[in-house]
């Protein structure tokens, strides 16, 4: 069993059993078996089950925000959002499950080609703990849109809320076995992503992860979509408006405790408004609250696990003997929250290009500052990283953002705002940040294959050579 331990006050809140291999072995038989009758349902019919379960979603985004803010200590408010952009993804590509569609391809008089998108099968969908019941969404939604069955395997440090959608899922009337919720760690991840029948695995997390599943994957040549972590840059040019800017730099790396993916943990001014800008953040940095993620007034809670907040501290010990620090905000005085995870929000400068809080992904609220001269400088420290998930950029010039929009290096880039998302627009990374593009048309692309097929229409023997393009090979 493994215990699951609210970060706001290291009390256990369950214990959970962890899915054993016999066990991911049972439930992708049973997916796979499932999988073909759902693929065969008209995409009306999926996409009635999939606003089913957004209806059961919405009527418990009380509930179902408040476990996860128990769970991941993350202020309540951003947890109510999650959940209801969860619903969000179910409604999304419920409407997706109606447009799927192939192409004829005209290739020459003699021939009748068309496309046919058709489901992988079995998708194994691996999720971190960060954003643990919209991160089940966003692989289960498009899954069974699309007529893949899934097979999800939340985080162990927070499997609670995943397995309250596994229930929802039964309530709306998916069928038996075609998507679950297996809990478990390293392990179950393993058992799951090797398995030789998975056909598409979707993981969402940490890069070496990222590698140890590309190599399982790699010996049953499994298909595999990797969002991994950054280091993202936030850059602001002189003429930017520079208390939006300031506010969205502060969240962008603080919010969820600095555990965000795309958080905008590097930021790079212009030096001729270095001095302000610094100021400006430090000075909101230290207004920050840090406390119980149920208070209204908190701005940020816990870090996920004792591990990652030490892990956190090492680095703001490390950063403090390498660097200046600007300002930290002050931690929680409440005596019930003594025992949680927290860690106080901090911002460096004056670091070397090689320190390794410049580097490394903290997956904590640190924000590290350098400075730059002109365009190409800037560039050149945004691009200077091998992540490559996100990265903002400030200015009123428009040619001058779009410009840096088009060469830095990065799966996502925002002017003038930073952190905004949504089901439409494509969203993966570069580099360590991974490779595949989750959502919008893109996911329609990741969760089907086209297979093509041929008809001749030619009365004579078909030849297959030299019409209009087509010819043989192979
Ligand atoms: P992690 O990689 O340690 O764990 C993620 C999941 O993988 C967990 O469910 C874990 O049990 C499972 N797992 C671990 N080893 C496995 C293995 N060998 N085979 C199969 N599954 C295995 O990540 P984490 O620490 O939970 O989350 C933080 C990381 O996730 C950060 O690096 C963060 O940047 C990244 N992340 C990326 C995105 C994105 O969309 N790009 C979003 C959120 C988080």
């Amino acid at each position: 069993m493994a215990e699951v331990v609210s970060p706001i006050d290291a009390q256990v809140l369950a214990s959970v059993a962890p899915t054993s291999p016999a066990q991911v072995d049972a439930a992708v038989r049973a997916a796979r078996a499932a999988q073909p009758a759902w693929a065969r349902r008209t995409g009306s019919d999926r996409a009635r089950v999939l606003h089913r379960i957004a209806d059961l979603i919405e009527a418990q985004i009380d509930d179902l925000a408040a476990t996860e803010t128990r769970n991941t200590g993350k202020i309540l408010s951003d947890t109510r959002r999650e959940v209801r952009r969860a619903a969000g993804s179910f409604r999304y590509y419920a409407g997706w499950a109606e447009q799927v569609r192939g192409e004829t391809i005209p290739v020459g008089p003699e021939y009748h080609t068309y496309t046919v998108p058709e489901p992988h099968g079995v998708v194994a969908g691996v999720i971190p703990w960060n954003v643990p019941f919209f991160f089940a969404a966003k692989k289960i939604a498009p899954a069974l849109a699309f007529g893949n069955a899934c097979l999800l395997k939340p985080a162990e440090e927070t499997p609670l809320t995943a397995l309250a959608l596994g229930d929802l899922l039964v309530e709306a009337g998916i069928p038996e076995g075609l998507a679950q919720v297996l809990p478990g760690g390293r392990e179950t991840g393993a058992a799951l992503v090797s398995h030789p029948d998975v056909d598409l695995i979707v993981f969402t997390g940490h890069h070496d992860t990222g590698k140890a599943i590309a190599r399982a994957a790699a010996d049953n040549l499994t298909p595999i979509a990797l969002e991994l972590g950054g280091k993202s840059p936030q850059v602001i040019f002189p003429d930017a408006d520079l208390d939006r800017a300031v506010e969205a730099v502060v969240l962008g790396v603080f919010a969820s405790c600095g555990q965000m993916c795309i958080a905008g943990s590097r930021l790079v001014l212009h030096e001729s408004i270095y001095d302000e800008v610094l100021d400006r953040v430090a000075a909101r940095v230290r207004t920050l609250r840090v406390g119980d993620p149920f208070d209204a007034q908190t701005d940020l809670g816990p870090q996920i696990t004792a591990a990652q907040r030490d892990k956190t501290a090492a680095f703001i010990a490390e950063t403090r003997s390498a660097g200046r620090m600007v300002a930290q905000a002050a931690l929680p005085e409440d005596e019930r929250l003594r025992n949680g995870f927290f860690v106080p929000p901090t911002v460096f400068d004056r670091l070397d290009e090689g320190a390794r809080v410049l580097r490394e992904e903290v997956f904590g609220p640190v924000l590290a500052v350098s400075s730059f001269r002109d365009d190409a400088e800037a560039l050149r420290l945004a691009d200077d990283t091998q992540f490559g998930l996100a990265a903002g950029v400030w200015t009123a010039d428009i040619a001058r953002a779009h410009r840096f929009a088009g060469q830095v290096r990065a799966g996502t880039v925002w002017i003038n705002t930073y952190r905004v998302l949504s089901d439409l627009v494509p969203f993966g990374g570069i580099g360590l940040s991974g490779y595949g593009r989750e959502n919008g048309t893109e996911a329609a692309r990741l969760y089907l294959r086209p297979k093509s097929v041929w008809t001749s229409l030619a009365s004579g023997i078909p030849q297959g050579y030299g019409m209009g393009g087509a010819g043989a090979a192979g």
